[in-house]
């Protein structure tokens, strides 16, 4: 991936909230707006680019963008995403107007005004869940713990476990149920372990706003602050027998395949079968356990959890899942402690990015539809077309002269090259929302079905072919993924417009920045973790022992360069976390180098602005990336991000290319020079 995105997708996560903001711009607009590609201004001419590359392509733009309030951080991909809203903002006001409307028109603009009517939404309170809440109260003991997770999931709400298809990693033709780990109200396992000052604080801090969403359901304050501490214990248990960001980048961590009857034996607290015919899935046959010690603790830790303790922990998740979607107390006090006080976001979203940002994920190919019409061109899915193919014979060539590389490895690598599929734009056939209800006066009504329809469609891909055509990003998305499973790169339409791809201009900058994007997910098939599938996208090692050796070696040059740098106070970056992303953006740079120049081979190419071509390429390359971040901002991304801060991915790049220091002409011994280059692809 090319930026950071995992809240988004999982709906009903508290910690989504946090990635929900944007600045204060005040008008939709009907097409996304021009902002030119390598722009001079964004530069800052009098930085050395031999001391700090990112400062001198970057520096200009980090001085005039300050963060908005209502962000963590603000940066180049994040302001397209910004305009891209705007849009989406258009659509969704004209269709809540509008009165003879397409059945899509309807739902996509009776979502918009429901959720704009916040006098209605005040109004209610904690109506919308009272009905949850009553059902937590009536438990009476944990055999009927079942039929409530059951139904809770069903509704998009997973409690202490993460659940739904997937596709087997040993034949990825299947499509299989999937359990995971899960339970947690912080963003991470690790905000529970480390010992450290401030994560000593934040602990405090998440006990006390325990207690006071426990006070929103009714609880007196002595009960809350006792049962806050109960759940920050019981979590902490749950966290200490997950797997940590790290070892979750082992795909054969997460493959343990087994019968819902030896599931049942390692986890008896749930009836698994049960479970999932709630979800109408019958004799699902062997399920992946992601994490079978965490789901064998979790059952264990529960049998033992006092009642009225589990209670509370069900209450307080309830609560969180639903706060974004509650009356404005509630949701302040969400904001107020997962984007305030752990981002250091200052001030909430205005209503309508909320509203067009629950759009896009509820209905996103929906929506998606207009945009692409209004957004983008067959140009730019034609030129994107050419590109990518151009990277893939760069890359195999690249492949084919591998100085370090077996043959038989070699022949494995092209072959999963070449199955690689290329998703440009948008799906080829668009989800069909028929059976979802939006109603222009039920907004957290429409949120519920909208979680249970998306929940539905999930469970009903069990046992049935794998669809190859789907997306897991929505059109208007600035942000592009491989999965390794599928074995596909994915570009959404709304990533490729400018300033990352800018028609108007010439091959330099286009290929220095989309062309590294499309380079940066192709390697990611061949990083320190896509590396272990194949070309059908099974878990396969096909590599000869010595070949794998020698890419772990070259893996670790990059690893102990990256975790050298800083990201803020004295937290470096976790090297073996961002290993993927910090291969991919290397690969994907030389592979855009290699295929640019390969493209204008025959061409006399002029210098512009004072530039050469080949500065140009590599300051289009630094000028996807120009970011400013909030230090608290900082600080959870250190956590949970697998891609490194923005200076880090730009200089930590160039420094390893010989072409960039010729370019500019940099001397051995300068900061932008290594000693010790690291190269893998
Ligand atoms: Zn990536």
């Amino acid at each position: 991936m090319r930026i950071f995105l995992s809240a988004a997708v999982v709906m009903w996560s508290a910690a989504a909230i946090a990635q929900t903001a944007a600045p204060q711009v005040d008008t939709p607009l009907q097409k996304v707006p021009y902002s030119p590609s390598l722009d001079p201004a964004s530069m800052d001419k009098t930085a050395d680019p031999c001391q700090n590359f990112y400062k001198y392509a970057c520096g200009g733009w980090i001085k005039s963008n300050p963060i908005p309030g209502d962000r963590g951080s603000w940066n180049i991909y994040a302001k397209l995403g910004q305009d891209n809203l705007r849009v989406l903002w258009g659509i969704a006001l004209a269709d809540s107007k509008a009165t003879d409307r397409t059945p899509v028109q309807q739902k996509v603009g009776d979502y918009f005004s429901a959720c704009m009517n916040t006098d209605a939404v005040n109004a209610a309170g904690l109506k919308p869940i009272e009905m949850p809440l009553a059902a937590v109260n009536k438990l009476k003991d944990k055999h009927e713990l079942t039929d409530f997770l059951a139904r809770a999931e069903s509704h998009g709400l997973p409690l202490l476990f993460h659940s739904g298809s997937t596709q087997d990693y040993g034949d990825a033709e299947k499509v299989i149920v999937g359990f995971g780990a899960g339970g947690l109200g912080l963003p991470d396992r690790d905000y529970y372990i480390k010992t450290d000052a401030k994560s000593v604080e934040i602990r405090a801090r998440y006990e006390t706003f325990i207690a006071q969403m426990l006070g929103f359901a009714g609880e007196t304050d002595v009960d809350a602050k006792k049962d806050a501490m109960d759940i920050l214990a019981f979590e902490t248990a749950l966290a200490q027998n997950s797997l940590t960001m790290v070892e979750k980048r082992e795909p054969s961590n997460l493959y343990h395949m087994m019968t819902l009857a030896e599931l049942e034996q390692q986890a008896p607290l749930v009836k698994w079968s049960k479970f999932l015919k709630a979800q109408n899935v019958d004799d699902p046959g062997k399920v992946n356990v992601a994490e079978p010690k965490f789901l064998a603790q979790m059952s264990d830790a529960v049998e033992k959890l006092p009642m009225p303790t589990l209670k509370a922990y069900l209450r307080f998740h309830v609560l969180i899942a639903a706060a974004p979607y509650l009356s404005l107390n509630v949701q302040q006090a969400s904001f107020d402690f997962y984007s305030k006080y752990l981002r250091g976001v200052p001030q909430m979203p205005a209503r309508w990015k909320k509203c067009v940002r629950e759009e896009d994920r509820f209905l996103g190919e929906a929506l998606g539809q207009e945009f692409v019409r209004l957004a983008f061109s067959p140009e730019s899915k034609a030129a994107t077309i050419r590109m990518t193919d151009q990277i893939e014979a760069a890359m195999g060539a690249e492949i084919e002269h591998l100085d370090w590389m077996s043959d038989a490895t070699k022949k494995q690598a092209l072959d999963k090259l070449h199955a690689i599929r290329n998703k440009i734009g948008y799906p080829e056939k668009w989800r069909d929302y028929t059976t979802l209800t939006i109603a222009p006066d039920d907004y957290f009504g429409n949120v519920v079905r909208a979680m249970t329809f998306e929940d539905k469609r999930d469970w009903a891909k069990v046992g049935k072919p794998l669809d190859r055509a789907e997306w897991g990003m929505t059109p208007p998305t600035v942000n592009a993924y491989f999965d390794p499973q599928m074995n596909d790169i994915n570009f959404p339409a709304g990533v490729l417009q400018p300033p990352l791809y800018d028609s108007k201009l010439d091959d330099a900058p286009n290929y220095g920045d989309t062309g590294g994007t499309i380079g940066h997910e192709l390697t990611h098939g061949f990083d320190d973790e896509g590396r272990h599938f194949d070309a059908h996208g099974n878990l396969r090692d096909f590599w000869t022992p010595d070949d794998a050796k020698k890419f772990e070696a070259r893996a670790d040059c990059v690893r102990d360069q990256y975790a050298k740098y800083v990201i803020v106070d004295d937290i470096h970056i976790n090297s073996k976390l961002t290993a993927g992303e910090d291969i991919a953006d290397l690969g994907g740079e030389l592979l855009a180098y290699i295929a640019w120049k390969a493209q204008t081979a025959s061409m006399a190419l002029q210098s512009t602005d004072g530039m050469t071509p080949d500065q140009r390429f590599f300051v289009g390359f630094a000028q996807w990336a120009c970011e400013n971040d909030r230090p608290e901002n900082a600080r959870v991304r250190a956590l949970t991000d697998p891609h490194s801060p923005a200076e880090a991915r730009i200089n930590g790049v160039v420094v390893n290319m010989p072409e960039f220091a010729r370019a500019f002409g940099c001397k051995a011994g300068q900061p932008m020079v290594s000693a010790n280059v690291c190269r893998i692809w």
